[in-house]
C-alpha cells in the first residue's frame, strides 16, 4: 500500500508543512511534495515520529463515552440475570438451551417460531412472590447461547464481559472433566473481577448410568463446594432430554439474581453490548444487542466500534416486534450501516454526536494500523536480526557437536526443522462463531506446526475466498455458512479445499489432524 505526503498528512491529522519539515529533518527532501507517492515503509516510520507525540485537538479526539454510574444503585429497578451455560464437549449444553428455549417459546405463542441470535429469555413462573417483579413485566432471565466458552473468553478479552451466573453442566455419565475444570477456573478468576455467581447442573439423569453422587464427590474434589456439602454453590439434577429439573434450574437462578440484587437504570441513554452480527437475506446487517443500561426503542441512533446505526426494528428471539428494550434483555436490531464485531460495546447518542465519533474512530484505527505497521516492520526487523545471531551460533554448536560424535563414530545430529503453518481462512455465520473459531483453532499445534489464520469474515464462502485460498495455499473453513455451486467448482479446479461444518468440535479434530499431517516424521 501506498500513501501520498498530504493523504499521511490528513491521516496524521498535522499540518502538510509540519510533516514536510520533519521530512526535511530526515533528509527526504526529494520525496517532500504534495502528491508524491510514499512507500508504506516510509509513511510508517513517519507516522512513528508523531505517533509518539500524538497531536490530538479536541475536536478529533471526540468520542462516545457511557454515562456515569448512577449515585444511588440501590434505588434501581432490578434486571434480570445474564446467564451462560458452560461445560464439558457433549454433556449437555445445546440440549439444555434447546429445551430451554422451545418450552419457553412453546408457552408464549402456539407453534411459535424461535430465530437464533444469541440470546433469549425464559420467564420465571413463581408462586405468591410478587415482590421483586419488575414492573408491568413478568420475572426473565436470559440465556446467553454465543458457542461455548470460546465467546465468552473473547468478550472478556475486550471488557465486556456481561455473564452474571455461569451454569456449569456435569453429564452424570460422564463426571468431572478437563473442560469442567477449565470452567471452575475460568469461574474462579472472574470471581477476582467482580461478583459472578455459579450453579452446577448434573445432566442426563435420565440415563441409567448416570451417577449423580460420584458427579458431586469429583466436583468436591476440584474444589467446587456444593450447598450440601456445606458450601454455596447450589447444585440441581437435570435431564435436558426430557425435561427434567429444569424448572427447578430456573427457579434457582432467580433465586440467585435476588441475592445478588442485580439493578440497573432504565432512563438514561442506551448502553449495550453487541452479542452477535451478521447479514440477513432482506433486513441486512442485523445485530443482536444485550442492553446493560437504559432502555432502546426504535429510533434510536447508535453506535458500536465504527459502525453506525438508525435503529429501525427491534426483534425478539421469537420474531416479535418490540416497542422498548430494557437492561439485561436481548434485542435483535436493525437498521445497522455496516456489521458490528461481537463484543463492542453500543451506546446511543444524536445522530450528530454518532457521525463525528465515528469519523474519529475511523480515523484513529487507520492511524493505528499505519502505526502498527510500525512496529510490525520493526519487530520484524529486529526478529530477523536476532535469527541471524542466533543462528550462527546454533550452526557452529551443531557443527561442533557433528564434529565431535562423527569422531566418536556416533550418527550425526539431525537438521534443525522449520516450523510449517497450515494456512487456513475463516467464514462464518456471524461474528461470534467466527471469534469463537479463531479463538479454538490458533492454539492448535506446537513448536514445530501450527495453525495462520488468513483472513475471515462472515457471510458465504465467496470466488474471492477461493482465489485467496489459492495465492495463500490455504484451506478454507465454512462454519455454518453455504457454499455456492459455482464456488464449489471454482475451489475444486484450484484444488483448494473446503471444509464445511457447524460443529466447532469437528472443525477443531480436522484442523488437529491437517496440523499432525504437517509435522515431520520423526526419527
Ligand atoms: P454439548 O456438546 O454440551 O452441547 O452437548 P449436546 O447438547 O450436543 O449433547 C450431546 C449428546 O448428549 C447428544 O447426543 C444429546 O442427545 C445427549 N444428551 C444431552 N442431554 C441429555 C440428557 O439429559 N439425557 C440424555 N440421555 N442424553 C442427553
Amino acid at each position: 500500500t501506498t500513501v501520498s505526503v498530504g493523504q499521511l498528512a490528513k491521516l496524521l491529522n498535522v499540518r502538510l508543512r509540519t510533516l514536510q519539515r520533519k521530512m526535511e529533518e530526515a533528509g527526504m527532501q526529494a520525496e517532500m511534495s504534495y502528491d508524491y507517492v510514499l512507500t508504506s515503509d516510509y509513511a510508517a516510520l513517519l507516522a512513528e515520529e508523531f505517533g509518539r507525540h500524538p497531536i490530538i485537538n479536541d475536536e478529533a479526539a471526540f468520542d462516545l463515552y457511557p454515562p456515569s454510574p448512577h449515585p444511588n444503585p440501590q434505588t434501581l429497578p432490578s434486571r434480570p440475570p445474564i446467564v451462560t451455560i458452560m461445560g464439558h464437549v457433549d454433556h449437555g449444553k445445546t440440549t439444555l438451551l434447546d429445551t430451554l428455549r422451545s418450552s419457553t417459546v412453546a408457552a408464549s405463542e402456539a407453534g411459535g417460531i424461535t430465530q437464533h441470535i444469541g440470546a433469549f429469555c425464559v420467564p420465571v413462573k413463581t408462586g405468591s412472590d410478587s415482590e421483586s417483579t419488575i414492573e408491568g413485566h413478568e420475572r426473565l432471565i436470559t440465556f446467553l447461547d454465543t458457542p461455548g466458552h470460546a465467546a465468552f473468553s473473547a468478550m472478556r478479552a475486550r471488557g465486556t464481559s456481561v455473564t452474571d451466573i455461569v451454569v456449569l453442566v456435569v453429564a452424570a455419565d460422564d463426571g468431572v472433566m478437563p473442560q469442567t475444570l477449565e470452567v471452575v477456573e475460568l469461574v474462579r478468576r472472574e470471581k477476582e473481577r467482580g461478583k459472578i455467581g455459579m450453579v452446577v447442573a448434573i445432566n442426563k439423569v435420565d440415563k441409567p448410568e448416570a451417577d449423580a453422587e460420584k458427579t458431586k464427590l469429583a466436583l468436591l474434589a476440584a474444589g467446587v463446594l456444593l450447598e450440601e456439602h456445606g458450601g454455596d454453590v447450589p447444585c440441581i439434577e437435570v435431564s435436558g432430554l426430557t425435561g427434567k429439573g429444569l424448572a427447578d434450574l430456573v427457579e434457582t437462578l432467580a433465586v440467585m439474581a435476588d441475592v445478588m440484587d442485580l439493578r440497573a437504570e432504565q432512563d438514561c441513554p442506551t448502553v449495550g453490548c453487541v452479542l452477535e452480527s451478521r447479514i440477513h437475506k432482506g433486513l441486512g446487517p442485523v445485530a443482536t444487542v444485550l442492553v446493560t443500561r437504559g432502555t432502546l426503542t426504535p429510533g434510536t441512533p447508535l453506535l458500536a466500534g465504527t459502525s453506525s446505526c438508525s435503529t429501525r426494528r427491534l426483534l425478539s428471539s421469537s420474531a416479535h416486534p418490540l416497542n422498548s428494550v430494557g437492561p439485561g434483555t436481548p434485542v435483535l436490531v436493525t437498521g445497522w450501516k455496516s456489521l458490528p464485531s461481537a463484543g463492542d460495546e453500543v451506546l446511543a447518542s444524536s445522530e450528530a454526536d454518532i457521525k463525528r465519533a465515528r469519523a474519529n474512530r475511523q480515523r484513529k484505527r487507520e492511524l493505528e494500523s499505519v502505526i502498527g505497521g510500525v512496529e510490525a516492520i520493526n519487530a520484524a526487523r529486529k526478529a530477523d536480526k536476532e535469527k541471524e545471531g542466533k543462528e550462527r551460533t546454533l550452526a557452529k554448536l551443531k557443527k561442533a557437536r557433528s564434529e565431535q560424535l562423527e569422531g566418536e563414530g556416533k550418527c550425526v545430529v539431525p537438521e534443525e526443522v522449520e516450523k510449517t503453518n497450515l494456512r487456513v481462512i475463516v467464514k462464518g455465520d456471524v461474528s461470534g462463531s467466527v471469534e469463537a473459531l479463531m479463538g479454538a483453532i490458533e492454539g492448535i499445534g506446537n513448536h514445530l506446526a501450527g495453525v495462520t489464520i488468513v483472513s475471515s469474515g462472515v457471510g458465504d464462502v465467496s470466488d474471492s475466498d477461493v482465489m485467496m485460498a489459492k495465492a495463500a495455499q490455504a484451506i478454507i473453513i465454512a462454519f455454518s455458512v453455504s457454499v455456492p455451486r459455482s464456488v464449489q467448482a471454482s475451489a475444486s479446479q484450484d484444488h483448494v479445499p473446503i471444509y464445511s461444518s457447524d460443529i466447532i468440535y469437528r472443525v477443531m479434530d480436522d484442523i488437529q489432524d491437517r496440523v499432525i499431517s504437517l509435522l515431520p516424521c520423526t526419527y
